[in-house]
């Protein structure tokens, strides 16, 4: 039989549970579907689809929408299926064998697993026992890997922490390639490097539908970056990645602005109620400007607390077993109605 590549035996996949529960809380998805009118007029423009056609391959209209979301122009628009595929476009175009991403850890396991599938080593740096970006570390790895991509995630996947501009300001200063900021939680953020973008600034910013646009299931995400660099992503994408469904998905969903902005404003707020309430058990958290929060039982072995909250059909993602994060647990911010569950049964799983 045929076997894959080899440095393909080196790894292993990324995955969250998919149980069946009352409260799951696990992959950070938005708690509620889109607003009702979104459904209506999805159906709506799905009646007249020409399904015999092949989807727009510059997807113009879905471009136009998120550029003048963002006030940009739509040639510094690149979206795929999912801000995931965004980042393996990023790795096919700039990484490949000979090449080198950065990542600093602990950060989103995919950007060091996306860059192995597409054949780029990983210059891995180290952040302070706080999970904070050490400028000096940096250095040191940008100078002795040289690398095509430097990762940053902030806020950061599964830590919550935030970069802020001073720190992705010095970032860009160092790095000899593309620098990309994954802001797949920026929308719960004080700040968006989204205003560093530049025509002649090597920076790029993903974003995603997955999070704040309640939309996991319609997998979109995508980028803002200099004309230039879009132009060489459009040529790596395959030809009309896009399908239409999703097109039309994306541009109507931000029709729904305000309603979103509303929901995240929520989230934040009950995000601090959530960081209140756990402050007063005995685990430590870390401050998260995300729609997660990271925390670590301080009495029982992280793993023993997470099975007791599945236990109660309480899921949440069991990071313990993770390099750095011993005994740590991720919590995604849901209603108030589940975080009030997942409240209780923590403080039965702490006992
Ligand atoms: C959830 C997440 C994504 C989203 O990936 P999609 O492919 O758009 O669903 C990207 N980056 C980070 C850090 C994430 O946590």
């Amino acid at each position: 039989m045929i076997t894959p590549r080899p440095d393909l035996a080196l790894l292993t996949g990324y995955h969250s549970a998919q149980v069946s529960v009352a409260v799951r809380l696990n992959t950070n998805e938005a708690p509620e579907s889109p607003p009702r009118g979104f459904a209506d007029a999805l159906a709506a423009e799905m009646a007249t689809l020409e399904w015999h056609r092949y989807p727009d391959r510059s997807y113009t209209a879905l471009r136009t929408a998120i550029a003048a979301y963002h006030g940009v122009d739509p040639a510094q628009v690149f979206a795929a299926n999912g801000s995931n595929e965004v980042l393996q476009t990023l790795c096919l175009a700039y990484g490949g064998p000979g090449r080198s991403v950065a990542v600093f850890e602990p950060t989103y396991a995919l950007h060091s697993h996306i860059a192995r599938i597409t054949s780029t080593e990983v210059a891995i740096g180290e952040r302070t026992t706080e999970f904070a970006l050490d400028l000096g570390e940096v250095a040191r790895v940008t100078r002795e890997a040289q690398p095509a991509i430097t990762f940053l995630c902030s806020p950061n996947n599964p830590t919550g922490m935030v970069e802020d501009e001073a720190t992705v300001r010095a970032v860009l200063r160092e790095v000899p390639g593309v620098l990309v900021v994954d802001e797949a939680y920026g929308q719960f953020a004080p700040w968006s490097a989204l205003a560093l973008v530049e025509e002649d600034v090597p920076l790029v910013v993903t974003r995603t539908y997955s999070k704040t646009w309640s939309m996991a299931a319609a997998r979109l995400g995508y980028l803002i970056g200099p004309r230039s660099l879009v132009r060489q992503l459009d040529q790596v994408a395959l030809p009309y990645h896009l399908d239409a469904v999703k097109q039309v998905a994306g541009r109507l969903a931000l029709d729904y602005r305000d309603a979103m902005e509303a929901r995240t404003a929520t989230l934040v707020a009950e995000r601090a109620a959530m960081v209140e309430r756990l402050t007063d058990l005995p685990v430590t958290v870390w401050p998260s400007a995300a729609n997660f929060v990271l925390f670590r039982p301080e009495a029982r072995p992280g793993d023993a607390v997470w099975q007791s909250l599945l236990d109660q059909s309480v899921l949440v993602r069991n990071c313990s077993s993770w390099p750095r994060l011993d005994g740590c647990l991720r919590v995604t911010i849901g209603t108030p109605v589940e975080n009030d569950a997942f409240i209780a049964a923590l403080e039965v799983a702490l006992r």
